[in-house]
């Protein structure tokens, strides 16, 4: 292995996704100081809500990763980032305590990205932790119509922008419960707009998420910031 990453950086030049060294021992992703990090990362998942569950923090780490796994053409990276994350205990059992039967529903990516990308990258995770859990990947969604990029919108039109912006494509089988899946949670639109298409079929019960990082919002940085601010001056 270390003889084939060495010809493989000696012919790509290969750097490390986390720290972006090259000529390091690569796994074949990171190299063993960020695999570290990674491992660190993985027994801090991050918590939303009750019914939500972000295997990782998003840290300049992480989002390399992401990033890689996004637009890097490298879906390898989900299989590698979730099952680190579900040898964490404490990870594994959240998820099995959702219950049997978990169904995982990635996130539609809309059909012009995926020519674009060849892959749904939600659709890889749910592979991945579905693998784990032994679940099922049930891509039971799709998009509406296309709509404006989330990225440029703030946190109340983007709620109002994707609420509805999926149905169902096949009908959901009975027993199981949902697990949407998804790359990345920031305010919850999107997951949120997946939940409430269950909610209208009266299946969103038990329905719950989990992605592979949880960004805090802008506007949350932004409260917490004048929070501060304001603690600072009494
Ligand atoms: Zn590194």
């Amino acid at each position: 292995m270390k003889i084939w990453n060495g010809i493989s950086n000696f012919i790509f030049g290969n750097a490390c996704l986390g720290c972006l060294r090259s000529g390091l021992s690569l796994d074949p992703w990171l190299c063993p100081d960020c695999r570290e990090e990674l491992r660190r990362l993985s027994h801090f998942p991050r918590r939303p809500n009750p019914d939500t569950l972000c295997l990782y923090a998003m840290t300049p780490l992480t989002k390399n990763l992401v990033h890689g796994l996004k637009y890097g053409n490298m879906p390898g990276l989900a299989g590698y980032m979730v099952n680190l994350a579900l040898q964490d205990l404490e990870t594994y059992g959240t998820l099995q305590a959702w219950g049997k039967g978990l169904g995982f529903v990635p996130v539609p990516l809309h059909p012009a990205r995926m020519r674009e990308r060849g892959y749904n990258q939600a659709e890889k995770l749910a592979m991945a932790i579905s693998r784990r859990m032994k679940g099922e990947v049930l891509p039971v969604l799709k998009r509406k119509s296309f709509r404006m990029s989330q990225t440029t919108l703030s946190r109340e039109n983007r709620a109002s922008n994707v609420a509805g912006a999926f149905e169902f494509k096949k009908s959901w089988p009975e027993h199981k419960i949902p697990i949407i899946v998804d790359d990345v949670y920031t305010t919850g639109a999107t997951t949120g707009a997946c939940l409430y298409a269950f909610e209208k079929m009266n299946l969103g019960g038990f329905a719950k998420v989990c992605t592979l990082l949880y960004e805090e919002s802008a506007t949350a940085r932004m409260d917490f910031a004048a929070d501060n601010a304001m603690e600072w001056h009494v």
